[in-house]
Order: C-alpha cells, then structure tokens, then sequence
C-alpha cells in the first residue's frame, strides 16, 4: 500500500513515521522546506517516553515525486484543507482512499469537492502530539483512532487501512458513526479552545471560574441545539459533563488553541466555534457564545 501523507507535522508525522517504520510505502509532503529537508538527512526522530527513535522516511515537496496513493491521510490544519486537497489532486486516482482525521468541521467536504465520498474516510483520534522543531515531533499522549465511511457503506480497502494501523502500533476501530465522532470532538473543542485562547489558562483552570464555566455550557449548548437540527447523533449522553470531564481530565494542557495564539500562529477558529456559527445561520439558529468566541480570536489573530 502506498501512503501520502498531506500536510507532514506533528499528527502527520506520527502517523507516517510509525507506518513507515512498519515497512509501508510512505511519502510526506509538507511546504515546509527545512522540515522536509531534515526528515531526508537525518529520518525522523519521534520523542516519547521511552527516548528518541529515528525512522527513516521519504519527505517531498513536490507531490509529482509521489504519484497515485492508494492512501491519502489529510493532517493539514483544517484551515488549509481545500488548499492541500487541491494540490494533491495528481496523488489521487480513481481507487485512492482520503482519510481525514483533523478537528474542525469543513474537512470532509472540501475533501470530497475532489474527491467520490464514497472513498472519503473520516474519524477522529485521541493521539496527542507536538511539532519541536524540522524533523523532530514529541508523541505527548497515546490514544484510539476512529474511522469511518462518511458515505453509508465502506469503501473497498478500509479493513486494510484499519489493519494496517493496528499493525503498525495505531489502536484503530472502525466506527459507523464518523459524522458524529467528529462532531463529538468539535463539542469538546468548542467548550476549551476560544476560552483557553482568550483567557490564557490552562484547560482545568477553566472549571475554577464560574463566569467561564457559565460561557462553556452555553456554547456547548448551542452544538448540541445544531448538532439535533442536524441529525447529528453525538457519541455522549451529556455533552456538557463531557467537556468538564475532559478538562479536568487534560487540567494541566495548554490546548492547541492557545498554543497558536501564544506563538502568533494562525488558529482553527473558523472551523469549530465559526463553524457553528455558519451551520446555525443556515439552519436560522441563534448561537450568540459561539458567535462572541469566534469573533474574540479572529481579533486576536488579527492584532499579531
Ligand atoms: P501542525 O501544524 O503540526 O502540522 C500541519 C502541517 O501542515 C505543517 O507541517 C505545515 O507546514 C503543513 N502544511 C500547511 N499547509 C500545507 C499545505 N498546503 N500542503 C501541505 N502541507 C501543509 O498541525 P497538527 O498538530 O499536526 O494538526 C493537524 C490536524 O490534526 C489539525 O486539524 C489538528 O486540530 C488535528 N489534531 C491534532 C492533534 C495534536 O495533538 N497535534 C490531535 C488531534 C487532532
């Protein structure tokens, strides 16, 4: 099976890394010249708990080098999506599966504007991992992939991508309910990553402070509101309870959200808090937090 991997940082890396340490044909393309020069000088080196281990793998810039995949994983920030799948067009033939495992809504449909759904995979992970520097990722938390079909029935070939995940050391399952795991998350990223951003705090030091907490429910509220016009079946009975649970669970994590806007990077704002703000226009739903959230990091960012 070949594999290119879309978009080669922290989550791209790990997953390509440990597929090639498997002995899977990969390839990652990035646009980042130095990180992909490292990667072909030196290998990769994934930090862990147990040291530093170097993988040695095939990097591009230039996604002609790659030719069809029969597995394109999608690990650019969401917001670079269309661009990336746009790019990559020349990877994917008419077998070639996509899979997207990114937060954020949006992803799924900029892939398949390129791309049949019924070879789009889609799902989340609870893998957590940090980018140090070219070359050099730090694997921070072990965790299960999901994967699913986003169109109904499995495509041909995901069993394999599934089993191959496995083998190479990525606990994978299949689930059915792809659309709502991604939505699920989004409840969680919805909840955490606007107030951890405008705020500064670390994820468990936003259940201290009741004025946040307050904000926290009532976005979160405003998903599950969207998520039910929507048909949308998320994975937890009480979403609210979910996202404390994750806090205090993640207290001592300074989410991506926060991370982004310490190091004046641009964030995933537009496809989770402005996201619902877009599919609750649509829908004629009013969501005033999420609005509010969205609109305070879009002016973070924009006084960088
Ligand atoms: P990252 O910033 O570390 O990596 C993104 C990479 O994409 C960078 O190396 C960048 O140079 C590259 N890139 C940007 N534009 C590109 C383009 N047009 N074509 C090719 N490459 C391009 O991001 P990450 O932390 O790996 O996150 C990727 C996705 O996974 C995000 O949606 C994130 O929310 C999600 N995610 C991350 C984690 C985590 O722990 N890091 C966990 C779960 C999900």
């Amino acid at each position: 099976m070949k594999v290119a991997v879309i978009g080669s940082g922290a989550m791209g890396c790990l997953y390509g890394g440990y597929l090639a340490r498997l002995g899977v044909d990969v390839w990652l393309y990035d646009v980042w010249p130095e990180h992909v020069r490292a990667m072909n000088d030196l290998g990769l080196t994934i930090v862990d708990q147990d040291g530093e281990h170097v993988i040695p793998v095939k990097a591009t810039l230039d996604v002609a080098e790659i030719g069809i995949a029969d597995l394109v994983i999608i690990f650019v920030k969401s917001t670079q999506t269309a661009r990336a799948v746009e790019q990559v067009r020349d990877c994917i033939g008419p077998a070639t599966l996509v899979l997207t495992l990114q937060n954020g809504l949006g992803n799924i449909e900029a892939i398949a504007a390129h791309v049949d759904s019924e070879r789009v995979l889609a799902g989340v992970t609870s893998q957590g991992c940090t980018l140090l520097g070219p070359g050099k990722i730090r694997h921070a938390g072990v965790g299960k992939t999901h994967i699913g079909p986003v169109a109904g029935t499995a495509p041909a070939g995901m069993e394999e991508v599934v089993r191959i995940f496995n083998e190479a050391g990525l606990e994978t399952e299949v689930s059915h309910n792809a659309v709502g795991m991604i939505w699920t998350k989004l409840v969680t990223n919805v909840g955490v990553n606007a107030l951890t951003a405008i705020t500064g705090l670390q994820n468990g030091d936003l259940l201290k402070y009741p004025e946040l907490v307050e904000i926290m429910d009532a976005a979160v509220s405003e998903v599950e509101q969207v998520a039910a016009a929507k048909g949308i079946m998320l994975e937890v009975d009480n979403p609210k309870e979910h996202v404390h649970s994750v806090c205090r669970a993640t207290a001592a994590n300074r989410s991506s959200m926060l991370q982004d806007v310490s190091n004046r990077r641009q964030t995933e704002i537009v496809s989770i808090n402005g996201a619902i703000v877009r599919e609750a226009e649509r829908l004629n739903i009013n969501v005033p937090y999420n609005r509010v959230l969205a609109n305070l990091v879009k002016v973070i960012e924009k006084t960088y």
